[in-house]
């Protein structure tokens, strides 16, 4: 089994495995070469699973070519990508996403331009609503383009959504933003905590497990 040691001033040894399934081992400049190594045998097993799982999730990655008749996902809506040099507006959202653009290399910009701008209105909007209606004190909003992350509330109480998530269903945002803004409360993940998100949404676990289900569309291209 092939891995890579990275020594360090840390004090502890860590097992990784990262996205392209290369084994790293980060140790302390302490611990000899042949200790790793049995180290590393011990693990076998587990390096074996998690190995299979991160190649899983590299055959489901989900990569867009951004050309005419590909399917995209808007409030968990699926759109066909047509280009129409003829229509006056840049992007127009019927029963297609409608695209003004000569430019083929252009494609790709002008749609995350697009999803960007609609999610920084839309996840305002619905922030601004949520909150008031159910007394959260939130200080900035942002828009996130986190590479794993759909939302995180800092120590501020600054919300920050991925615009990644104007792909879901409507639902679905809204657990999102009432999950952040639950922290603006309560810090961790308790039981506490999760029992304040259940007198919200009752049915929050359903929204998780759309987030699950859809994560490689919603993640598309990273
Ligand atoms: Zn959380």
């Amino acid at each position: 089994m092939q891995y890579i040691i990275k020594r360090s001033k840390r004090r502890t040894i860590a097992l990784e495995i990262n996205s392209s399934g290369q084994i790293i081992v980060r140790s302390p400049f302490r611990i000899s070469d042949s200790f790793i190594d049995q180290l590393v045998q011990k693990k076998k097993q587990w390096i074996l699973n998690k190995i299979k799982l991160i190649n899983k999730r590299i055959l489901k990655k989900v990569i867009k070519r951004f050309g005419e008749g590909e399917c995209f996902l808007f409030l968990g809506k699926k759109y066909k990508l047509r280009i129409n040099q003829k229509q006056k507006e840049k992007i127009v959202l019927n029963t297609e996403i409608c695209l003004k653009e000569k430019d083929k290399l252009k494609i790709k910009e002008n749609i995350l331009n697009w999803y960007k701008k609609e999610a920084l209105m839309y996840f305002s909007k619905r922030i601004k609503f949520l909150a008031s209606k159910y007394d959260f004190k939130y200080n900035n909003i942002a828009i996130s383009n986190a590479k794993k992350r759909l939302g995180v509330c800092n120590q501020y109480n600054d919300i920050r959504i991925n615009w990644r998530l104007i792909l879901s269903p409507i639902e679905v945002i809204d657990y999102v933003i009432i999950h952040e803004l639950v922290h603006t409360k309560i810090k961790n993940h308790s039981k506490n905590y999760w029992n304040s998100v259940n007198l919200i949404l009752p049915n929050y676990k359903k929204m998780e497990k759309w987030l699950k289900d859809n994560r490689e569309e919603v993640f598309f291209n990273d």
